[in-house]
């Protein structure tokens, strides 16, 4: 009861004091501090639901299940209740039927929580793609890919987590014996809500890599901000009205919608003119529809993930499938050459060159952003102004907020080609302003290379268990020399 009661004293004084005489750097490390004592809390929720049930308070006050009874008690909504108790089932120690403690059933998630290494947030993707590993998967596996996807949590972003998954749910099955694929066949679907009162109604369902990389490449052309816009009479709705750049350009001045709003009327402006998908026309001067990139080596093994032009992954027997089905561009590149040259001919890179641009970089290249590459546009790391040649080693994917930070005034940003001998070489480097990064180290952007993330995650873990393992011997045999171990 302590703890309790000083917790709120506590957080009454965080209310009521005044941040001001903090410095800048004393308040950026309070904040630190209060969100890793925030994630510390949930670890505290969960022991409160499952001392709830320990003492049977939902049965003693009527109610027929605990979540009914955080609900009544609590005020929580029905859908926060039901989140709260599956997570102590999952991260609260769970005992047997012979009183046996039997642990969390996710000990490196429960045990990061508990250090406040982790959000809320984090655990429940984490749980949501354990719980996805398909029926084949083994304890080992299963535990593996736990322990992967709570060292990334540690640092990373729960954004990224959901990639990650999937790329280790395709290194589970490394033979391509579709078992993933049939489990995303068996949960796809996609449900029309009964109208409501009001005239809407809800659409809601999940959809297979298949539909999502060619329902992108629809979005990626009539979901612009100025494409059918039902509140812009002068609005292209068309793939061909869209081709006059200036028009387009002019309602996207005048677009105040939403991006969801957008999708909406995408796809209604897409459905109501039925354009035949072979008419879409050319979306950042390539054809509309879905862009696949695979390396020979994964076509070979028929194993591995695609990825799409618009940041998704399709796993390659499905994108092999996508490839014989309408017309999609399928790039395939052996592991290193990017063998264009095209030389200072012309300003604008050709569609070859975006398409090896898109199978080697995959999205916008400034460190931290998600655009994928159906958002980004070539940009010359040497400008062409400056004569930067419009070659492939000189040309890079930035989407068009990243691309306006890079000019040469104060707080502008710098690119670089990493060289040969860089532990990324030939990646685009991205040298922040002063303000944000003193030292002005290149970084390159992970966030669409999930693979290679995965790969520095397990060298981490594999590090840290040789280093426990030394340790480990050591003590059990403290005068061995240590030439003795492998
Ligand atoms: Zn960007």
């Amino acid at each position: 009861m302590d703890g309790a009661h000083a917790l709120v004293a506590a957080v009454h004084t965080l209310c009521e004091e005044s941040l001001y005489p903090l410095t800048d750097d004393e308040f950026a490390e309070m904040m630190a501090e209060v969100e890793g004592a925030m994630r510390r809390l949930e670890t505290v929720k969960h022991r409160f639901v499952a001392d709830t049930e320990r003492r049977s308070l939902a049965d003693q006050a009527g109610f027929r299940k605990t979540h009914i009874y955080f609900e009544r008690t609590l005020r929580l909504s029905h859908a926060e209740a039901l989140a709260r108790v599956r997570a102590a089932e999952r991260l609260s120690p769970q005992i047997s039927k012979q009183g046996e403690d039997l642990g969390p059933a996710l000990p490196y998630v429960a045990a990061a929580q508990r250090e406040g290494a982790i959000s809320a947030d984090h655990a429940r993707r984490i749980a949501w793609i354990i719980k996805r590993l398909p029926e084949i998967t083994t304890d080992a596996e299963r535990e593996n890919a736990e322990r992967i996807l709570t060292e990334y949590a540690c640092e990373g972003s729960p954004d990224v987590l959901p990639g990650l998954g999937e790329e280790i749910m395709c290194r589970i099955d490394p033979d391509g014996t579709l078992t993933t694929e049939k489990d995303r066949q068996r949960r796809r679907g996609i449900t029309l809500g009964k109208q409501r009162v009001d005239g809407m109604s809800e659409l809601a369902g999940e959809i297979t890599p298949e539909l999502r990389a060619v329902l992108e490449a629809l979005l990626a052309k009539f979901a612009r901000p100025g494409m059918c816009n039902p509140e812009d009479p002068e609005s292209p709705c068309t793939a061909t009205a869209a081709d006059d750049i200036d028009a387009l350009a002019a309602a996207a001045q005048r677009d105040t919608r939403t991006s969801a709003q957008r999708n909406h009327d995408a796809l209604l402006g897409f459905l109501r003119f039925d354009v035949d998908s072979t008419q879409l026309g050319t979306h950042r001067g390539l054809p509309v529809a879905a862009m696949i990139t695979m390396t020979i080596d994964e076509v070979e093994r028929a194993a591995g993930v695609a990825t799409t032009a618009t940041g998704g992954t399709v796993s390659i027997p499905a994108a092999l499938k996508l490839a014989e089905g309408s017309r999609p561009w399928l790039a395939i590149f052996d592991g290193a050459g990017l063998p264009l040259h095209l030389g200072r001919g012309r300003r604008l890179a050709s569609p070859a060159q975006r398409l090896a641009l898109i199978a080697a970089e995959k999205g916008c290249t400034r460190p931290g952003c998600s655009a994928p590459a159906s958002l980004a546009a070539v940009h010359h790391v040497t400008e062409y102004a400056k004569m930067g040649a419009t070659d492939i080693e000189n040309l890079t994917l930035a989407c068009d907020s990243c691309h306006a930070l890079i000019h040469d005034g104060p707080g502008g940003w710098k690119t670089v080609k990493l060289p040969s001998d860089h532990r990324f070489p030939g990646r685009t480097g991205w040298i922040a302003p002063p303000a944000v990064d003193s030292t002005g180290t290149p970084k390159v952007n992970q966030r669409h290379h999930i693979g290679e993330q995965l790969a520095i995650e397990l060298a981490k873990i594999h590090v840290r268990d040789a280093i426990a393992a030394k340790r480990h011997r050591a003590r059990l045999c403290p005068r061995a020399p240590s030439r003795t171990n492998h």
